[in-house]
């Protein structure tokens, strides 16, 4: 029996292989290996692709959130909405920044912040929004900024899984005060460890981040600010510069069998699909699809060694480590009912497109039976 991963890299690293070589040589014989040219160039390059002043290397999709909110000045009782759909991260990095994560749910279509239960969710304590570009597809971010401006909040795009993707041709990360990216392996554009990487086009933000991830400092050994130590390494900025410069072509290539998989199951009346916008361009970061028999749809595919995931099983209300919040069962109906729904079908630009369509006709089976 032939298994379909999930996820995989191999064939991706294998074609790039002379290239990422040939950098890690030339990184190694430099010995630059902290905030280097190679950092400064690769975050030059990035800013360019999301179409933002500056970009600025950190040492994960987290610490981005978590620098990304310090920056703004954000205080211990002050609040930011969020969605209750999404990875745990989006929530840590208010949290790590010292403020308070407001969960708010999601909608049924897409899966992304209900702006029409946000209302209900500020406070006078509200100082941020921030909306997740989930599975890799755009938020209404027209809405989210006037939404914002009405209550005088900053915004903050956990872009993490939408590295290019974009509305009306303007990208992702490039809307709020700030855009956070990670760069996780198995992310759009991902890196050889961990990595990720805030955007902006305010130069206030730049500096102060600038000098957050590197311990507060400007001049070695003069530390203005509580800083961390959160740099983008200097080894993956030149593998990821390399990388960039495919992150086109590898999005086009999952718009494409996004495309199929969605032609091929339209028909299965029993399942919800991913769908688009007009004028929106998602970069399917994951094919997800919404069954209300998705635990034995998994284990069927499972068994025919199709290999798929699930984004994500416990909403952020229901995660015990936000138990201090006092949330409870029921509060976000919409996002207790994806996660118990929601099945991530095998997804990277190199898989074959006959692939899809064996798991789409097995698919088909299951829901015939
Ligand atoms: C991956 C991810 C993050 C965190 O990124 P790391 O680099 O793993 O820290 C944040 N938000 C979302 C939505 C993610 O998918």
């Amino acid at each position: 029996m032939k298994s379909i991963p999930f996820f995989d890299l191999k064939e991706q690293n294998q074609k790039l292989k002379s290239d990422l070589d040939r950098a890690i040589q030339q990184v190694i014989s430099e010995t630059s290996f902290i905030l280097g040219k190679e950092v400064a160039n690769f975050e030059k390059n990035f800013a360019s692709f999301t179409g933002t002043r500056y970009a600025i290397g950190v040492n994960s999709g987290l610490d981005a959130l978590v620098l990304a909110i310090r920056a703004l000045g954000l205080k211990e009782n002050n609040e930011v909405l969020l969605p209750a759909h999404t990875f745990i991260a989006t929530a840590l990095g208010v949290s790590w920044a010292g403020a308070k994560p407001v969960f708010v749910d999601v909608d049924p279509d897409y899966c992304l912040l209900d702006l029409s239960k946000a209302k209900k969710a500020l406070t006078k304590n509200t100082k941020a929004i921030l909306p997740v570009h989930l599975y890799g597809q755009p938020a209404p971010m027209n809405e989210i900024l006037n939404f914002a401006k009405e209550n005088q909040l900053f915004v903050i795009e956990d872009a993490a899984q939408a590295h290019g993707a974009s509305i009306h041709g303007k990208k992702c990360g490039s809307f709020g005060d700030l855009g956070c990216f990670s760069f996780y392996p198995s992310k759009n554009l991902g890196a050889f460890g961990d990595g990720g990487i805030i955007t902006t086009d305010r130069e206030d933000l730049y500096e102060k981040i600038s000098s957050l991830r590197n311990y507060g400092s400007k001049i070695k050994y003069q530390h203005d600010l509580k800083g961390m130590n959160s740099r983008l390494d200097n080894l993956q900025a030149a593998l990821l510069d390399i990388k960039l410069k495919y992150l086109s072509d590898w999005n086009a290539k999952r718009r494409a069998l996004a495309k199929i998989y969605s032609e091929e199951l339209i028909n299965v009346k029993a399942l919800r699909l991913p769908k688009d916008r007009p004028g929106f361009e998602s970069v399917y970061h994951l094919y997800v699809i919404l069954t209300e028999r998705r635990d034995e749809l998994k284990d069927f595919l499972e068994k025919q060694g199709m290999h798929t995931g699930i984004h994500y099983p416990v909403p952020m209300h229901l995660q015990k480590a936000y138990q201090d919040l006092n949330y409870k069962a029921g509060d976000f109906p919409v996002a207790e009912k994806i996660a118990k729904n929601c099945l991530s079908l095998p997804f990277y630009p190199e898989l074959p497109a006959e692939d899809v369509k064996t798991v789409c006709q097995a698919i088909q089976k299951f829901f015939q039976k």
